[in-house]
C-alpha cells in the first residue's frame, strides 16, 4: 500500500492539505474528485514525493518513506503523469518511449506491451511529440510512466479535454492497467470517468476530505456525493 497518513502540506506558508489520509492498493483505483483548487493535484504531488509532508507520514509497503524525494519514490515504484503531460516535443514517439526506460525496475511493461495497450501509439511511432493530438500525447505520457514498471501510478486528469471516443479508449486502458496489478490514483474534476472505474472515491474540498467511500457506498449515495462538487 502507498499511503498518506494525517498529512499537512504547504506551498511556502500557504496551507494546501489538512490532516489528509489516503491509501492506494495494488490492483485498485482510488478516484480523487473535487472542484478547482480542492487539493487533488497537491495530493498526487505529495504521494510521489514532489511535496514534503509538514505533518503526518507517507508509507509504502510497510516502509516509512516520508523523507523520500521524487527520484527515490520513482525508483521504489511510484510513477506520476502530470496534467501537462511533459513529453519531449521534438522527439518521436519511439524516442520518447526509449528515453523513459532510463529508470527501469523489473517488470512486464515493455515498448511492445504499451503499443498493445495503445495501438494508436504504434501507428504514430515515428511522429514527433509536438505533432500528436491531445489524446495521443496523453497515451504517450501514460506509456512513458508504465515503462518504469511502477507499482503505483498517479494520473492527473487523464481524460481532460479529450473527445468522447478517446475518453472511452482511455477508460479501457486504465482498467487494463489496474487489472495488471498496478495501484492507481485517478484525479478528475467530476465523477463521469471515475464512476466507471474506481473502487474507492475521495471527495476533496479546500484541502480536506469532504466525503469518502467505496464503490458500493458511492452508488448508494451518488446524488448526495455529486452535489458536493456541483453545489
Ligand atoms: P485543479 O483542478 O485546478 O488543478 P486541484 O484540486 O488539483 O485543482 P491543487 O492544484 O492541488 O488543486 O491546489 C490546491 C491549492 O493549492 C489551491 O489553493 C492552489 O491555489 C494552491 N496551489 C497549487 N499549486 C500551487 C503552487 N505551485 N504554489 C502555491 N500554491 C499552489
Amino acid at each position: 500500500m502507498l499511503t498518506l497518513e494525517h498529512v499537512d502540506v504547504f506551498y511556502g506558508n500557504a496551507p494546501a492539505l489538512h490532516d489528509l489520509s489516503v491509501a492506494l492498493e495494488p490492483g485498485q483505483i482510488v478516484a480523487l474528485v473535487g472542484r478547482n483548487g480542492a487539493g487533488k493535484s497537491t495530493t498526487l504531488r505529495t504521494l510521489c514525493g514532489l511535496l514534503p509532508c509538514r505533518r503526518g507520514i507517507r508509507m509504502m509497503d510497510g516502509v516509512d518513506v516520508t523523507g523520500f524525494g521524487p527520484e527515490d519514490l520513482n525508483r521504489a515504484g511510484v510513477a506520476f503523469v502530470p496534467e501537462d503531460r511533459q513529453i519531449f516535443p521534438t522527439l518521436t514517439v519511439d524516442e520518447n518511449l526509449r528515453m523513459a526506460q532510463v529508470v527501469r525496475r523489473n517488470g512486464d511493461w515493455t515498448i511492445a506491451r504499451v503499443f498493445e495497450l495503445f495501438p494508436r501509439l504504434a501507428e504514430r511511432r515515428n511522429a514527433l511529440g509536438q505533432s500528436l493530438s491531445g489524446g495521443e500525447q496523453q497515451m504517450l505520457s501514460i506509456a512513458r510512466a508504465l515503462l518504469c514498471c511502477p507499482t503505483y501510478l498517479l494520473l492527473d486528469e487523464p481524460t481532460e479535454g479529450l473527445a468522447p471516443l478517446v475518453v472511452a479508449m482511455m477508460v479501457d486502458a486504465i482498467r487494463e492497467i489496474s487489472n495488471s496489478g498496478v495501484g492507481l490514483a485517478l484525479v478528475e474534476q467530476n465523477f463521469k470517468v471515475p464512476s466507471a472505474l474506481a473502487n474507492r472515491f475521495v471527495v476533496l474540498e479546500s484541502g480536506r476530505i469532504a466525503w469518502e467511500g467505496n464503490k458500493e457506498e458511492f452508488d448508494r449515495k451518488q446524488g448526495e456525493v455529486e452535489s458536493l462538487i456541483t453545489a
